[in-house]
């Protein structure tokens, strides 16, 4: 007998490359999850437009970027729906009729908001598709009836929203969404090369489709524990963003070695930077290849994703019709 697989939903927004920060953050974890989940793992385009409204020219060819760096890491058409958000019209369908429901308290209280407003400052994001950003996300979730989504400790108060909101639309109109539940991320923040998480927001990301050589080059730019000067001051690994990627990169025992000659200040922060950008190097080298070859074929790779797009609109259509029936429209 066959044991029907809880469903899952999660997204990446097309706004930039993929860098290592959302690699080890949130694909890898989607490429284990596809095993264990129906997944519906969807290109973000319409929330990438609630903070780059202003300057969209460079959209399509970052979304065909995007899908070829997911299909490269090992996202696989054959085990879960792999689609543009944009594609499927009832994700903005949905997101109108939440937003009907939702106060505003609601959503100018969730912590990310005005958080988010002061670090993109050079931006204006005082709009109203900026402020209903987790309505959106709410849609994304519930139109597929999803009863897990991965996030990281960062999404959770979003994934509450989309809790509230599920439970606000049930009590009014009938039961209709199941409650969704987040699974956590293995590693929930990467640093990135000035020590802040990895983000595009901050300049300071490792691109996942970088050659080898700028792979090395962006890791010897990395900040290091600020303590250590000379090569024989004892340092700190702990607070070394180095370190951390020697964590996930190296092997155990040479990450103790690592741990015990940086404390002793018998090895330099060169010769450290240089072999953990050569394990980030080689560890890419499978992704590269088979991005090339994708590449090659993109009549391909545009099929895989009109045939998520048909998968996705079918679950779609069908949860519409469910919210349509509820709210007697
Ligand atoms: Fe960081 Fe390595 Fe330098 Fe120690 S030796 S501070 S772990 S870069």
């Amino acid at each position: 007998m066959s044991i029907l697989k809880k469903r899952l939903v999660s997204g990446i927004q097309p706004t930039g490359q993929m860098h290592l920060g959302n690699y080890l953050g949130a694909i890898q974890n989607w490429v284990d999850l596809q095993n264990k989940y129906e997944s519906f793992l969807m290109i973000a385009d319409l929330h990438s437009l609630t903070t780059l409204y202003e300057g969209t020219s460079s959209l399509k060819s970052n979304k065909m970027e995007l899908a070829l760096d997911l299909l490269a890491s090992g996202i696989d058409p054959e085990k879960c729906c792999f689609y543009f958000q944009s594609d499927i019209k009832e994700h903005s369908e949905l997101h109108l009729i939440l937003s009907m429901l939702t106060p505003i308290p609601w959503l100018t209280r969730v912590p990310n908001y005005k958080g988010k407003i002061e670090e993109l400052k050079e931006k204006n994001l005082d709009t109203y598709g900026f402020l209903g950003y987790p309505v959106l996300m709410a849609a994304d979730i519930l139109l597929y009836k999803a009863q897990t989504v991965p996030v990281g400790h960062d999404q959770i108060p979003h994934l509450e929203l989309t809790r509230e909101i599920a439970r606000r639309f049930n009590h009014l109109y009938g039961d209709v969404f199941p409650i969704p539940e987040e699974i956590l991320t293995k590693h929930p923040v990467v640093i990135g090369t000035d020590g802040k998480k990895m983000s595009k927001s901050y300049n300071n990301t490792i691109p996942i489709n970088s050659s080898s050589e700028d792979i090395t080059k962006l890791s010897m730019k990395m900040i290091t524990d600020p303590n250590r000067i000379k090569r024989t001051d004892p340092g700190n690994p702990e607070i070394c963003p180095v370190f951390s990627f020697q964590k996930i990169y190296n092997s155990p025992d040479r990450v103790q070695e690592i741990e015990t000659l940086c404390k002793k200040g018998e090895i330099g922060c060169v010769q450290c930077k240089k072999e953990m950008g050569s394990l980030i190097g080689d560890s890419l080298s499978d992704f590269r290849e088979k991005r090339s070859e994708l590449k090659s074929n993109k009549k391909n790779v545009e099929e895989i994703l009109r045939d998520g797009q048909l998968k996705a609109k079918k679950t779609a259509s069908e949860t519409m019709k469910e919210v349509k029936n509820a709210l007697k429209l």
